[in-house]
């Protein structure tokens, strides 16, 4: 954008929309429920929506895995320089943190993931991914412009924050603990509260989907290799067959969900792999077992997981097998539940409430499938929702991790300019509680 559309539109924003952002933030609370309604209007502008649409289709072409976003990281902070908005890189990686206000506190956190998946797209459209087998099949370049889209309409107020707004590009959500990695650098430990979304292709456009306590599971991965002794498989005594072993240990796994957790406590194990001989005639050496188990709380899952190691290696035992166990933790940490803050339920379904409706803010229930925004909220206060993307008029979208998934863009605005609000909101409603610190010690945040 040139430098007179900018001013254009910095004053088409302030005349035309008059938002009611003052330097001394002392708004009133009509003020306040105006600020999502008018963030909206200016997400929804065509120029910012064009914008936000270009940003998401090139990180789209060029989808990166976890810990190798060094192009989506460039470009994001390419954006940010635009925007006059420091930031610390690198961050876990290939991780920017952005700061946007005094740099002092109070200090609240928007988080988006980078990440895009080994999946070969198999839509066709003209921004197809440019890179054979990856694509961004979870939405991550949605949420990644979604949060550009927000550190956008925040700048134009920076000088009305009595706080500081920090940005979270983090890698690698996809099961290599990206969240983790970020928590661990210390970055974040003023933070107050912190919030993520995740886009949803089955719940409509326009709304929003959370709820209070346990929102998705814990989940942890386990691959175990049973042993026996190979031999012929027409003379099974003079061999200690690893495939009955292995079989025997999925029906028991599976007992552990039906007979020892309490079946209001939801819970899953599922062996999705298994692997072992390569001939009719054969018994084989040993056989690799692998899988996924969820819980919604930690000591469920700690607990699960101490019984499928057990069930495991007794099991092996009754046939004779020998067993070992791997949690693969290096590569793939557990992940805690994501449970959402109380307080900041009644505070997301406020803010949100007053940008689309209360009657748009949904309960949902519990599912089973895991987020790493979690680690933050072991830290932080922290808050998740699910943005609906859903057209029917624009036919069906295919679910997440599909190699048909797609975004609807119409989203774009909805998801920048809640992120934005929920952010500003909190600066107004939380005044600082200290004096604000000298503003090159940002980094200690
Ligand atoms: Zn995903
Ligand atoms: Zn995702």
């Amino acid at each position: 954008m040139g430098f007179l559309t900018w001013v254009f539109f910095i004053l088409q924003i302030l005349l035309l929309h008059g938002l009611p952002i003052s330097s001394d933030s002392n708004l009133s609370s009509k003020d306040l429920s105006e600020i999502p309604k008018d963030f909206l209007k200016v997400a929804k502008r065509v120029e910012f929506f064009d914008w936000m649409v270009s940003i998401r289709r090139k990180i789209h072409m060029h989808p990166e895995l976890g810990y190798e976003e060094y192009e989506t990281s460039k470009l994001i902070r390419h954006e940010l320089d635009k925007m006059g908005i420091q930031y610390k890189y690198p961050v876990a990686v290939t991780g920017v943190i952005g700061y946007i206000g005094t740099g002092g506190p109070p200090f609240v956190a928007l988080r988006a993931d980078m990440d895009a998946l080994p999946v070969q797209e198999m839509g066709e459209w003209e921004h197809k991914s440019k890179i054979p087998g990856k694509m961004h099949a979870c939405g991550h370049d949605a949420h990644v412009t979604m949060l550009l889209g927000a550190a956008k309409i925040l700048q134009e107020h920076q000088e009305a924050f009595k706080g500081t707004i920090v940005l979270v590009f983090q890698p690698a959500e996809e099961g290599g603990g990206g969240a983790k990695k970020m928590v661990d650098t210390g970055t974040l430990d003023n933070v107050k509260a912190i919030f993520g979304l995740h886009v949803a292709p089955d719940f409509p456009i326009t709304e929003v989907y959370s709820r209070p306590g346990p929102l998705m599971a814990g989940s942890g991965f386990f691959e175990a290799v049973i042993s026996g002794k190979g031999g012929h498989a027409a003379i099974p005594q003079h061999s200690i067959d690893p495939i009955l072993a292995a079989s025997n240990i999925v029906v028991s796994l599976q007992h552990l969900i039906s007979r020892e957790a309490d079946p209001l406590d939801s819970q899953v194990v599922t062996v999705a792999k298994l692997k072992g001989g390569d001939a009719f005639n054969v018994i084989p050496d040993s056989v690799v077992i692998g899988g996924t188990f969820r819980t919604l709380s930690k000591e469920s899952l700690m607990q699960l997981r101490q019984r499928i190691e057990e069930v495991i290696i007794g099991q092996a035992a009754v046939q004779r097998c020998k067993a070992t166990v791997n949690f693969l933790e290096s590569e793939m940490p557990f992940t805690p539940p994501t449970v959402n803050n109380k307080g900041l339920h009644q505070y997301f379904q406020d803010v949100a409430g007053d940008m689309i409706h209360i009657s748009s803010v949904k309960d949902m229930q519990p599912m089973m499938g895991a987020e790493d925004f979690s680690f933050y909220q072991e830290k932080i206060p922290g808050y998740y929702y699910h943005l609906g993307m859903k057209n029917e008029t624009k036919g069906k979208l295919a679910y997440l991790h599909s190699p048909l998934f797609e975004i609807n863009e119409d989203a774009l605005p909805f998801g920048a300019a809640l992120q934005a609000s929920l952010a500003a909101r909190y600066l107004f409603e939380n005044k600082p509680e200290t004096t604000p610190l000298n503003r090159e010690h940002h980094d200690e945040l």
